[in-house]
């Protein structure tokens, strides 16, 4: 088995006095793609920015690769990272939002060399390099010229995916990605992340696409009301879900 790359564990997050997450333990292998389910509001895109420390949690811990992520351990005391060392973390964490939140003036391939440039000090020419490979690997390879008002949804969620590519992160997050399209646009994206999966990335996918989670995750997660209610395998847990609260999401998704 390979090696634990995010390791979640006890995670507690409320705001105000609202509690999101009430003690969530997540474990994702190096290589495995993990699906997350679940309904609105139960605290997945919450559980994927907490794991990007975009969230601060209030209990617990969570790990990537074996790094504390947004605080230091001494002793048994927790001290959190200065900003700076929180930024450096996030550059192993590839993030990909609902609404692509490309930058709007910027081409594509701007759009992808910007992190590379920006935190990583890559040389213009590498970065384009990169830029230009990662562009053919999601089938945009004549777009790098192109504002993201001249792409489609699914072809700027495409950029979107390059670019959380280009800082090479340990693991990718994914919230949701192609909720915001248009029917006839979701396969393009799903394809290109299927491909992702097969090359052995790991990933976190939010989504409520079921046919996906079925032939791409090494397991599916159902949360519900801010807990792991039940996890396994995708033919477990959506062919024969052993909790209620997944049966009852299923029917209403499926
Ligand atoms: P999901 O992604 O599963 O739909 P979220 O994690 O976005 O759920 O949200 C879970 C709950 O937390 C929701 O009730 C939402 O309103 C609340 N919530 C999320 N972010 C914030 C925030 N920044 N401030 C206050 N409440 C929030
Ligand atoms: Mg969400």
């Amino acid at each position: 088995m390979s090696a634990v790359m995010v390791d979640v564990r006890g995670v507690h997050k409320s705001f105000g006095p609202q509690k999101v997450l009430r003690g969530v333990d997540l474990q994702v292998r190096a290589g495995e793609v993990t699906v997350v389910l679940g309904p609105s509001g139960s605290g997945k895109s919450t559980l994927l920015r907490a794991i990007n420390h975009l969230e601060k949690v209030n209990r617990g811990s969570i790990s990537i690769d074996g790094e504390l992520i947004g605080y230091r351990r001494s002793g048994d005391k927790l001290y959190e990272l200065r900003e700076k060392d929180v930024l450096r973390q996030r550059t192993h964490i590839g993030f990909v939002f609902q609404n692509f939140h490309l930058f709007p003036h910027l081409t594509a391939l701007d759009n992808i060399i910007e992190a590379p440039l920006s935190a990583l000090r890559l040389p213009r020419k590498e970065a384009v390099a990169r830029a230009e490979r990662l562009l053919e690997r999601v089938g945009l390879a004549d777009k790098a010229g192109s504002y993201p008002r001249q792409l489609s949804g699914g072809q700027q969620q495409r950029v979107a995916i390059a670019r959380a590519l280009a800082l090479e992160p340990k693991v990718l997050l994914f919230d949701e990605p192609t909720s915001a399209l248009d029917p006839e646009l979701v396969g393009e994206v799903l394809e290109v992340i299927k491909g992702l999966a097969r090359s052995g990335t790991t990933m976190v996918v939010v989504t409520h696409e079921i046919g996906f989670a079925r032939e791409v995750a090494d397991t599916v997660v159902f949360i519900d009301g801010g807990v792991i209610v039940e996890q396994g395998p995708p033919a477990a847990v959506l062919d024969s879900p052993r909790h209620e609260r997944t049966r009852a999401f299923l029917s209403k998704v499926l």
